[in-house]
């Protein structure tokens, strides 16, 4: 579960990192009084920050610098409401529907610090450049050396390595830095953090030094233990089919395609979207619905699908084993039932109960094109989709 910029600077906050002040806004005009309540407290101009799951916003206009609360209130009546495209958000781009105003620093200098679940050696690993405001990844690819890359435990960080950082970041012997390093990794380990990433980390002209920006990754595995972090969830996202999904237990991700998906299983489900693609057309989701799922999951995916816009023929490819056919078919002829939808359906049933699967279908009239191999009902689907 990725967190908005606010949520995570909140939870920095409250661990003792520290953060520029700012106030979220959902409208122009609170985005004004919250620069008036900034400019009381001594802020000398102001940064307006859409808050949207997804970086490069800077790039893409949704960061903006204003010297007065009246140009805040027109940037954020410029954003809000708005979608934002970014590199990171795909061509659809992210609805606005918050602003984060902020008092706008004196910055002096701008470093990438993060820390990050590192599969290749299976450990949290601490990442640092001295270029800051830049993705790591084209850091790392004009330089290579320029990246830090060190693994820490769950203990306090040891003084050598926190002295190497220091010393990477052009900041030897900067105690403040190196508090600041100790309670974002203890932050990763009291909070089940996936990602911890600060770009840019900011050094002020005044010698402090800031979390600037902040994104944050929780595993969601571990939600059941944070309580505080948990409520967070339900607004995630704002596509309602996501939301929907995610209430009825499925695994279903919005894409940019026409054919909709219901698989069976997560390796499935990636491979039935290969093959669609390799027969010319693009999937509209993903969606497993895995092993234990009941007959009103079933129906309430496909009800998913099959409203729909941008769907144009649905897929349901299941290899029932755990999972038995003749349910998933009496949730397909449900959903049917219920959409009146007349969307071409290819229906790829085998494994358990597979016979009764098709007498249901047959029997229940509706018209689907039947397919025994996984190649063919892709081609079918895509066909379909024409
Ligand atoms: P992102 O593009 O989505 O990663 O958004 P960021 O929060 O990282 O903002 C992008 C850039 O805006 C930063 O790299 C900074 O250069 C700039 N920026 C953000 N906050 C401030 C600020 O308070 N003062 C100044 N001068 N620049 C800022
Ligand atoms: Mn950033």
């Amino acid at each position: 579960m990725r967190l908005f910029e606010h949520e995570a600077k909140a939870l920095l906050a409250k661990a003792g990192v520290a953060v520029p002040r700012g106030v979220v806004a959902t409208t122009p005009q609170e985005a004004r009084a919250a620069a008036e309540t900034l400019g009381g407290q001594g802020a000398r101009g102001f940064v307006v920050k859409a808050q949207v799951l997804a970086g490069g916003r800077g790039k893409a206009g949704g960061v903006r610098l204003c010297d007065t609360p009246e140009a805040v209130e027109q940037a954020a009546n410029a954003l809000l409401g708005a979608r934002l495209i970014t590199a990171q958000t795909g061509p659809e781009g992210e609805a606005v529907h918050a602003m984060l105003v902020e008092e706008q620093l004196a910055i002096a200098r701008e470093h990438y610090l993060a820390f990050t679940l590192d599969r290749r050696c299976g450990q949290v690993a601490l990442v640092a450049a001295r270029t800051g405001g830049v993705e790591i990844e084209a850091i790392a690819r004009r330089d290579p050396k320029a990246v830090l890359h060190a693994p820490v435990q769950d203990a306090p960080l040891d003084a050598a390595l926190v002295a190497r950082v220091l010393g990477h970041l052009g900041a030897a012997d900067d105690a403040a830095l190196g508090e600041m390093l100790e309670a974002m990794r203890a932050l990763v380990w009291a909070r089940d953090l996936l990602l911890l990433e600060i770009n840019p980390l900011v050094r002020t002209e005044d010698g402090r030094w800031l979390a600037a920006d902040a994104k944050i990754v929780v595993d969601d595995n571990a939600l059941f233990r944070q309580p505080e972090l948990a409520p967070l969830a339900e607004n995630r996202t704002d596509d309602a089919r996501e939301a929907e999904a995610r209430r009825l237990g499925l695994s279903y991700v919005r894409l940019a395609g026409t054919i909709g998906c219901m698989v069976n299983g997560a390796g499935l489900a990636m491979a039935t979207m290969d093959l669609i693609k390799l027969h010319g057309a693009e999937p509209a989701n993903f969606l497993d619905v895995g092993g234990g799922v009941r007959e009103e999951a079933v129906a309430a995916g496909m009800r998913l699908l099959l409203s729909d816009p941008h769907v144009r023929a649905v897929l349901v490819n299941i290899f029932g084993g755990i999972v038995r056919c003749d349910l998933i078919a009496r949730g397909v002829v449900r959903a049917v039932a219920d959409t009146g939808a007349r969307l071409p359906i290819v229906l790829r049933l085998v494994g358990t109960n597979e016979e009764e699967g098709r007498r249901i279908v047959a029997e229940a009239g509706i018209p689907v094109r039947w397919a025994r191999e996984l190649n063919e009902a892709a081609r079918l689907a895509v066909e379909a989709a024409r």
